[in-house]
């Protein structure tokens, strides 16, 4: 049998989105639900995913098959796509696995031409309806399906508005309507050289084909890019009766979310508009109606309505967020899925729908995705601050946050005002998909128009980003690129704050506190931290980071990294001294005044981390970023040094490196100049015996040694290490107990860890350098090279950033089953970045690890992703 391309709405269900796309299964589920939905099919994501790697073609099997479901479309609806008298129209969908809200494209009407508008006209009795369905088409397949930008038309539809004084579009008369479509027609018969495609058939599979084709549309690649969506998944398209909510004031279109999308909060939150269709609602032409205005309009439909809602909710366990239109005093719904949710949302909705018994804490920890909460994890604005600030306006909340920065007015000025570092908010009469970049960019959005459903609220909640929407108070001229708003006018650069929580706005930049952890936040991260088996670290380097990640739920530290402790005015003078000596002597002395400072520094982490344990590296980065490099640096070192600046600088230039990431660096310092090791031994040491002693504490100092690729360079330097910390417990009378562990960074640990652990107590899986390494891709040069990849989809993602799990987990893996037989008891853990990356730390977690060590700021993250992989895959 030939492979099925297309499917009945009743032949599927909701299981199936890999093949349906999300909208696909869903609008299948509410089918076989027995619920209002028009009747239609789908075409597969592997339609899809064939069509464009087959060089865009629909093959005569797929159009067989989208020929014999569109026969059983027309015997469901009793009409025939084309009919002169009675046409059957249809919207055709796109819709992904994954939800990509305004992403992809959707023409709706199809079916219209200058014969069935006629009997369309005829058939409803309603002739001003049936034009601006056809009006509607015209716009829709132009811009979707041939790339006739929509702007065109909207531009004339707006100048022939006022031509007859007519505010909105539902001000225009049937006459009016059919003008507007002759002209629509004339643009597409200017721009193309051809009339407006007569023939119904011709129509759809070409929207199919656009459908298709807006996978590969720049912003759907934006999108899936920073949603982690891989390319290859593909989208499907969905062939649906057109119910019409145009059709006069008995009809209307309306989205809602069956809890408030903002905060989690139960009630309802939809809003809809009379007489209108399609994107109407998110696209902003006109201010709509709460839903509760509803009962009040059409009371049955709303009853009808929000049991249907109430339904959907319990029978998907989740937050609904529904599409839906009215035909003249009847309902239907067009799409329902797991609403987008601010993480503040997505916490609440979690914790309450437990207490509502609903789910369980189990399903609960799969509700809310780890990453969504980084935007807890950030700054909120000072209260007093706030108390003391005037607000001038206010707009609808459409997203929380807190958000101060200056203004710019598109898209691409905020993008490139925020990569030369400023703090941005995009100020807009209403945002579009083309703006996501500019939107990503920005701190937060504020808008002229739209609702608490506009793209804007909706792509600002998806992102986590501050938006306030619908500030109509505000007087823009976007020419001038200047706003009025409570008297006062803003120009680009002006710095204004908004608060998304309340929808206020204030006219200077008001200053921000750091996060906490409490209430429903704090409750979920208990399940998550009962649940989990990894441990969760971070990387710190000074008392206060420690703290923060204490506070975020750390449970100790997984790398302190010492270099910035070289860094400071004093001590890198006395760096540069210690690299510039002839003799071991003058080195040692040079050593000694960095001594103190470094074990202070030590003290306080230890301090801040009472019995957590904590790992500290050994000096790590190449020499040359200690070098002197101003002339007024070399004359400062030759002063200090007693050597002419001539002789610094042979020496310098002796010390130069072509490639210092694999150059002097790591133990390979130490294997140099054995004295910085001694020196940070002995620092490590003195400092966990006199803080245990000053606490009345147990510290275990875990001493790691980064760049290892061999045993015998490990045994040097841990020879060192062991020598001073033996000295040091003779000279202190006090003996504690630590360890000595190495970094796998290198691949030839890697691959000989078996060796590598008869020395090492412990490892850490450096995944930074050693994701660099088995690339062979350097990290400082590799944003240029990797966003070509991407692009060209070689790469579906960023290997430094999401672990490569089929080339470094591999090297990973064999590490781990190597080392475990030689020493049982071994430590295991990851300090790069990617144990923040909740895919990598589900990695971490199936190759049994004990530990992923993150910046503060993604421990939460780390903590959840850690009890999802344990739900997952338990261990
Ligand atoms: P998106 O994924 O961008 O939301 P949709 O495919 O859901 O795109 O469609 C865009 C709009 O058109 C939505 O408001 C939807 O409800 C409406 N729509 C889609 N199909 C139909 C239909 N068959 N009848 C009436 N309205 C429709
Ligand atoms: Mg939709
Ligand atoms: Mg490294």
């Amino acid at each position: 049998m030939s492979k099925k391309y297309v499917y009945m709405f009743s032949e599927g269900n909701a299981s199936m989105k890999n093949l349906l796309g999300g909208k696909g299964a869903n609008l299948a589920e509410m089918t076989n639900l027995g619920l209002p939905v028009p009747h239609g099919f789908t075409i597969s994501t592997e339609a899809c995913t064939e069509y464009n790697e087959g060089g865009k073609k629909l093959t005569d099997e797929m159009i067989e098959q989208i020929d014999v479901a569109l026969g059983k479309l027309e015997e469901l609806a009793g009409k025939k796509l084309g009919d002169p008298e009675n046409p059957l129209l249809v919207s055709v969908r796109s819709g992904a696995r994954a939800s990509m809200p305004g992403m992809m494209d959707t023409v709706l009407n199809l079916g219209l031409n200058d014969v069935s508008v006629e009997g369309l006209a005829k058939k409803t009795d309603n002739p001003r309806f049936a034009y601006d369905s056809y009006r509607r088409f015209i716009m829709m397949f132009a811009d979707v399906v041939i790339g006739v930008s929509k702007s065109k038309f909207e531009r004339r539809l707006d100048e022939y508005k006022e031509e007859v004084g007519a505010k909105y579009d539902t001000d225009l008369t049937a006459e009016d309507l059919k003008k507007v479509t002759a002209i629509f027609k004339q643009i597409y018969l200017d721009d193309q050289g051809k009339d407006f495609p007569q023939d119904p058939k011709e129509q759809l599979l070409e929207a199919a084909m656009a459908v298709f084709r807006s996978w590969d549309n720049p912003r759907a690649f934006v999108y899936r890019r920073m949603n982690d969506i891989p390319y290859s998944w593909g989208t499907a398209v969905n062939v649906q009766m057109m119910v019409f909510g145009n059709m006069g004031d008995t009809s209307g279109t309306g989205v809602a979310f069956t809890r408030n999308a903002a905060t989690g909060e139960k009630a309802m939150l939809g809003e809809y508009l009379v007489n209108a269709q399609g994107e109407d609602v998110v696209a902003g032409v006109r201010t709509p109606n709460p839903i509760a205005k509803l009962a009040e309009d059409m009371p049955n439909v709303y009853d009808q309505f929000m049991e249907i809602a109430n339904k959907l909710e319990n029978h998907y366990k989740d937050m609904q967020d529904m599409e839906f239109t009215i035909e003249e005093g009847k309902l239907f719904f067009l799409q329902t899925r797991n609403g987008k949710r601010t993480a503040n949302a997505a916490l609440r909705i979690a914790v309450e729908m437990v207490e509502e018994g609903l789910i369980t804490t189990d399903e609960a920890l799969m509700r809310v995705e780890p990453k969504q909460l980084d935007q807890l994890l950030h700054p909120a604005f000072d209260q007093a601050a706030l108390k003391a600030a005037k607000s001038l306006g206010k707009g609808l909340p459409a997203s929380p946050g807190a958000a101060a920065g200056k203004v710019y007015f598109t898209a691409e000025e905020a993008k490139a005002a925020a990569e030369a570092g400023d703090r941005v908010i995009l100020v807009r009469l209403e945002t579009s998909p083309e703006d996501i970049e500019g939107m990503a960019a920005s701190q937060g959005i504020l808008t002229v128009r739209g609702g608490m459903t506009s793209h804007a609220a909706v792509v600002a909640r998806g992102m986590g980003t501050c938006c306030v929407s619908g500030c109509e108070e505000i007087k823009m001229n976007e020419d001038a690129k200047t706003f009025t708003l409570g008297g006062k006018t803003f120009a680009e650069g002006d710095y204004i704050s908004l608060d998304g929580s309340t929808g206020n706005i204030y006219g200077e930049d008001i200053p921000t506190v750091e996060a906490e952890i409490t209430g429903n936040f704090e409750t979920f991260m208990k399940w998550a931290d009962a649940k989990r088996s990894l441990k969760v670290r971070t990387n710190a380097d000074t008392p206060h980071d420690a703290q923060v990640a204490i506070d975020f739920g750390a449970e100790g530290i997984g790398l302190t990294r010492t270099e910035h402790m070289f860094f400071e005015a004093d001590r890198i003078m006395k760096f540069r001294k210690m690299i510039m000596s002839d003799t071991v002597e003058e080195r040692e002395a040079a050593l000694e005044g960095i001594e103190p400072f470094q074990k202070e520094d030590f003290k306080g982490i230890y301090k801040a981390m009472k019995e957590r344990p904590v790992t500290i590296r050994l000096l790590d980065p190449p020499l040359h970023e200690f070098m002197p490099n101003t002339e007024e640096e070399f004359a400062q070192l030759a002063e200090m040094t007693g050597k002419t600046v001539e002789e610094l600088k042979i020496k310098a230039r002796g010390l130069h490196e072509l490639n210092p990431m694999m150059g002097h660096r790591g133990c390979r310092l130490a294997v140099s100049y054995p004295e910085i090791a001694k020196m940070q031994a002995k620092a490590i040491m003195e400092a966990a015996v006199e803080v245990s002693e000053e606490e009345g504490i147990n510290i275990v100092p875990e001493i790691m040694i980064p760049l290892i690729g061999e045993i015998k360079e490990l045994k040097f330097v841990k020879n060192i290490v062991v020598e001073t910390v033996e000295k040091v417990f003779e000279a202190k009378g006090r003996k504690l107990d630590y360890l000595v562990g190495t970094m796998i960074e290198i691949p030839r640990a890697a691959l000989t860890a078996d060796e590598i652990a008869t020395e090492a107590e412990f490892f850490s899986f450096g995944t930074n350098d050693l994701t660099q390494m088995t690339f062979g891709l350097s990290r400082d040069d590799a944003g240029k090279i990797l966003s070509d990849y991407i692009d060209k989809n070689i790469y579906e993602v960023d290997p430094t950033a999401r672990l490569d799990r089929t080339g470094v987990g591999l090297l990973m893996k064999w590490a781990v089953e190597k080392a475990k037989p030689v020493r049982p008891d071994i430590h295991l853990g990851i300090c790069g970045e990617h144990g923040g990356d909740p895919y990598s730390v589900e990695f971490c977690h199936l190759i049994g690890l004990d530990y992923v060590s993150c910046s503060p700021y993604r421990v939460p993250i780390a903590r959840l992703a850690a009890a999802q992989a344990q739900l997952q895959f338990p261990r």
